[in-house]
């Protein structure tokens, strides 16, 4: 997606080899317009799936799935991020390694919002190694729904993720696809490495 690359190399900042920060229009501050073109985007290439709900995770994947999910005309759900284990019976919980932070969350959803008759979409604005993807995969098998693929804003291609949810048969979607950060210099990957 083009203007997703644009505002990537004009507002992203390479933190180290493995880091890109994009707070001015993602992470942080929301650029509304992109977010709306961003779901839009997502809409159409999952269009023909009969997804009933978009999934994400808090905080930074909320913008791009209300977005698609305003398009798709779906309630977009977001699991929550919990400090400790809650006895409660009333949701689905998985455990989230953070790529960024390097601590454990534990991700849960409620039973109300997460059925056995729905299609869900899985959203999220980064994929690096899948744990995110991968919880989150985890709370839709446990409810009983059916995955329709996964969603992602930035992929960084030199990461394991995108390989491994693939090798699984699950379609993933990725707007913009990262080669390589190094040299502090953000590189697209030009075609599709992984099908
Ligand atoms: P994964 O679970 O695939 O290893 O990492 C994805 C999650 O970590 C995303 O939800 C995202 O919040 C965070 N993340 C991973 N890599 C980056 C990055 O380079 N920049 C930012 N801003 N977030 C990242």
């Amino acid at each position: 997606m083009e203007l997703l690359e644009r505002k990537i190399i004009e507002e992203g900042h390479v933190l180290s080899e493995s880091v890109l920060k994009v707070d001015s229009f993602l992470n942080h501050q929301i650029d509304p317009e992109l977010m709306k073109q961003i779901g839009d985007e997502f809409a159409g290439r999952f269009a023909d799936k009969g997804i009933t709900k978009v999934l994400t995770l808090e905080s930074s994947g909320i913008a791009p799935a209300q977005m698609t999910a305003l398009t798709l005309r779906v309630p977009a759900v977001f699991a929550r991020k919990r400090k400790s284990l809650t006895l409660n019976q009333h949701l689905f919980t998985a455990e989230v390694h953070s790529f960024t932070k390097d601590t454990t969350n534990e991700i849960s959803v409620s039973k109300d919002y997460l059925t056995a008759q729905d299609r869900v979409l899985i959203l999220d604005d980064f994929l690096a190694n899948g744990q995110a993807a991968q919880g989150l995969m985890n709370l839709v098998e446990q409810s009983g729904a059916s995955l329709a693929g996964i969603a992602i804003v930035i992929e960084k291609g030199f990461q394991e993720g995108g390989r491994y949810l693939r090798e699984q048969g699950v379609h993933v979607e990725s707007l913009a696809t990262i080669e390589s950060l190094k040299e502090r210099k953000v590189t697209f990957q030009r075609e599709e490495k992984f099908l």
